[in-house]
């Protein structure tokens, strides 16, 4: 934790060695106590398997976020990603190799978002990209970067090649709206991906059925 020195040009007596130690008592079990309720607090909001945020840290930094945004008008969006076929990939490999994937894609995706892009999982092979400073247009570039950087990663699990691709919906906030309906909006983006093919970017303000284009299509 560090270190305390007490100096002085006179030797300490062994009641003032005493009472320094009693002193250091006081103070050093407060603060450890204190330290320890931090590594609790950070690990109530991280997710164990990957090391991301989990749903508590996305609610609370979208929250924030939100803030920031309508406060200096900046924009802000986000984009809900979803494995595509990931049950396939526990069938065929088994859950192991489900969860290394897990990690895996975490660590893809982080790579390639910018570094103020924040990674959450938010259910079992569901993850959310908070991109603040990010519009409309810029959320759906950066989606589409993820979804061919995935495309594109050999996932590997013990010699063995996992094929996998991702489907992403973005939304970007509008300042009057509620923080559920966002999320909601990206959602069903994200819904829109799947159902129009997979490994695909959807956006949310782009009217209906019109998908990114996609330029290599593979499936699990
Ligand atoms: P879709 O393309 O429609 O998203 O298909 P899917 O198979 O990915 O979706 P589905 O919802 O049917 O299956 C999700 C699977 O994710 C089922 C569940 O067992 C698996 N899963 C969820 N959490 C974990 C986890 O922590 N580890 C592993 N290995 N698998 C998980
Ligand atoms: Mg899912
Ligand atoms: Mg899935």
């Amino acid at each position: 934790m560090g270190e305390v020195t007490f100096t002085r040009s006179k030797k300490f007596k062994e009641e003032e060695l005493a009472i320094l130690e009693r002193l250091m008592g006081t103070l050093i079990f407060p603060l450890k106590n204190a330290l320890m309720y931090r590594k609790a607090l950070d690990a109530a909001m991280q997710d164990s398997l990957t090391g991301c945020g989990n749903k508590r840290a996305f609610d609370s930094t979208l929250h924030r976020e939100a803030e920031i945004s309508k406060r200096h008008d900046h924009p802000l969006s986000i984009v809900s990603i979803d494995i595509d076929f990931f049950k396939n990939i526990n069938d065929q490999f088994g859950h192991a190799a489900g969860d290394d994937i897990l990690k895996q894609i975490v660590e893809c995706l982080t790579l390639s978002a910018r570094k103020s892009d924040l990674c959450f999982r938010c259910g079992g092979e569901e993850f959310i990209i908070v991109l603040n400073k990010t519009n409309e247009a810029g959320a759906r570039i950066i989606a589409e970067r993820l979804r061919q950087a995935v495309n594109k990663t050999r996932f590997v699990h013990r010699d063995k090649i996992i094929p996998l691709t991702i489907s992403l919906g973005t939304a970007t906030f509008k300042n009057d709206e509620k923080l559920e309906s966002l999320v909601e909006r990206s959602d069903k983006a994200l819904y829109e991906a799947k159902n129009s093919g997979r490994n695909r970017v959807v956006s949310a303000e782009v009217s209906k059925k019109k998908t990114h284009p996609v330029s290599e299509q593979k499936t699990a």
